[in-house]
């Protein structure tokens, strides 16, 4: 479909106006085809991916049909959550700002006196979730008389959230003579039975996803043990110095255990998921909105049709189980036409096959990602530490700190041992970047693995060795040396004998040949290292 600016879709000047001061300079195809149905009074049913612009597509007719001079309720919009209500409200408001329209939002959790309150101040368009709406609808307090307009956003969501009743009921209290527009991702059966039953021959508004707009992301998947998610994460994090990131994980106690992770490695990151308070989550949202927190830790319901402006990268800490719902994640990023990159992290056959289904579904091949090694997170490093001093030095930051190098060098410390210490700080210890493999695989192929890695060690997960977990890692300042030594020394295996050593944040891993290992656990009972007890057990 080719392009189409706004002004080809008979809208006003005023709007037009809000249209170009929100950066929008031409309709997503959801829009170029909704926006004129709509003004011309049909009933419509839309249909196009998450992402793709669906609000503006019904709020800028909706604002365009309101009459300025009838002070009561003329469009209703249904959401599912009270973060879509308060997006779609911000949306209505940003794009009625020279037509000052009354947009007011409604949803449980917050004063319904206020909110009455607001009503008899003359709220042109609602915005709101079905409970509330009801509860409105019960107390009498919505005037319905101008009503001509109703509005389902997120209608797939609505229906799986359970609100069907909710919707129905609703819809029955409507005047007849109204439009109705249903917008969706996908469209299930419950969609239909509610269009038979209370659209007028609506236009069926689809969108293709060969016209999505998701070129813009790079999709990039890694074929890794579980046990390195978190270490390949935060590399990237760093390599590509990403601002603000979604990361999706499938169970709510995954959630706080990434969250923990990344917080006790000094991100600022937060979890959503649904067993918090509504007001929690919404100050978690807002935080995020602000860039006020880094990473947002969610699951897919927690997300639901979550709209963050910026968001540089997706990681699916988890591969989801579901298609659909790797389409939804992944149109978090990328938004608005701007570039987005989403990570995939696979383990095992299982996900591989699906990973293979998400590429037939979405059409589009996934690249397999390079881990970023040593070198390349060094010259990342070497960039930071290089403009940071020019920044510093610039602004006379320092200015007041030569006088403290005098001190220093007086008590017999070189001008380089204290560039050296500075230098530690910004680079951690070489073992706390070990290289890590992928599995060669191709998805789904024969799951070889990399026989020999740097030193000519024996890459992990060699036939004949057996691989131990070690609960300390880098954070107790453990390098391969002090394992190497622990073993040789406590235990009857020579150092030759063993195998790879991979060092993480907390523990470590340590492979011996099979017919050692009962001796090596039965050695290293209570023994140290860096004098911390070790728990040593075969690794799973
Ligand atoms: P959907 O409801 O289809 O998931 P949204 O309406 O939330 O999508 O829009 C997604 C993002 O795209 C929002 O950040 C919105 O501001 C932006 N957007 C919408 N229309 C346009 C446009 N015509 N040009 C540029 N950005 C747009
Ligand atoms: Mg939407």
């Amino acid at each position: 479909m080719e392009e189409m600016t706004f002004h080809e879709l008979g809208i006003s000047q005023e709007v037009l106006k809000a249209i170009d001061d929100a950066g929008y300079t031409t309709a997503t195809p959801i829009q170029a085809k909704s926006i004129p149905a709509i003004l011309q009074g049909g009933d419509i049913l839309g249909q196009a991916q998450t992402g793709t612009g669906k609000t503006a597509a019904f709020t800028i007719p909706a604002i365009e049909n309101i009459d300025p001079d009838i002070k009561g309720l003329q469009v209703m919009v249904m959401c599912p959550t009270r973060e879509l209500a308060l997006q779609v409200a911000g949306e209505a408001q940003k794009l009625s700002k020279y037509r000052k329209v009354k947009v007011l939002s409604v949803y449980g959790g917050e004063s319904i006196d206020f909110q009455i309150r607001s009503l008899q101040r003359g709220a042109q368009m609602v915005v709101g979730t079905p409970g509330r709406i009801i509860d409105h609808l019960n107390r009498r307090t919505l005037d319905l008389s101008n009503l001509k307009m109703i509005i389902l956003d997120e209608a797939d969501e609505m229906l799986n959230m359970g609100f069907r009743e909710d919707i129905e009921t609703i819809l029955d209290h409507m005047p007849a003579k109204r439009q109705t527009l249903l917008f969706s991702a996908t469209m299930p059966d419950a969609i239909m039975a509610i269009t038979h039953k209370y659209q007028k021959n609506p236009s069926l508004i689809k969108i293709t996803r060969g016209q999505l707009t998701v070129s813009t992301i790079e999709q990039i998947y890694f074929d890794i043990r579980s046990s390195v998610k978190m270490e390949i994460m935060t590399r990237l994090i760093e390599l590509y110095d990403f601002k603000l990131m979604l990361v999706f994980c499938n169970q709510k106690t995954k959630v706080d255990e990434v969250t923990e992770e990344l917080k006790s490695k000094g991100f600022s990151a937060e979890g959503l998921h649904g067993d918090m308070r509504q007001g929690q989550r919404t100050i978690t949202m807002n935080m995020f909105r602000k860039g006020d927190i880094n990473i947002l830790v969610a699951t897919d319901v927690a997300a639901r049709g979550i709209d963050v402006e910026g968001v540089d990268a997706v990681f699916n800490f988890d591969l989801p189980q579901d298609v659909e719902y790797y389409v939804h994640r992944i149109g978090r990023t990328g938004r608005a036409g701007k570039t987005g990159k989403a990570f995939s992290f696979i383990t095992g056959r299982k996900e591989a096959d699906r990973l293979r289904s998400i590429e037939r579904h979405t059409k589009v091949k996934l690249q397999k990602g390079t881990i970023p090694g040593r070198e390349e997170l060094e010259a990342v490093r070497h960039k930071k530490v290089i403009t940071l001093v020019g920044k510093q030095k610039s602004s006379g930051e320092l200015d007041s700190y030569y006088k403290l190098i005098e001190k220093f060098t007086a008590e017999g410390f070189s001008l380089e041992d204290l560039a050296a210490a500075f230098l530690l700080k910004h680079f951690p210890p070489e073992s706390e970047t070990e290289e890590i493999t992928q599995f060669s695989s191709d998805k789904g192929g024969s799951r070889s693995k990399e026989k020999r890695g740097k030193n000519g060690r024996r890459r992990s997960g060699n036939v004949g060795m057996t691989r131990l977990f070690l609960n300390v890692g880098t954070k107790d300042r453990v390098r391969p040396g002090d394992i190497v030594g622990a073993l040789a020394g406590e235990t009857k295996i020579a150092g030759r004998d063993i195998g790879v050593i991979e060092i993480f944040d907390k523990f470590s891993f340590v492979e011996v040949p099979k017919k050692d290992a009962d001796g090596v656990l039965r050695g290293m009972g209570g023994a140290k290292i860096k004098g911390k007890t070790v728990n040593i057990e075969v690794a799973k």
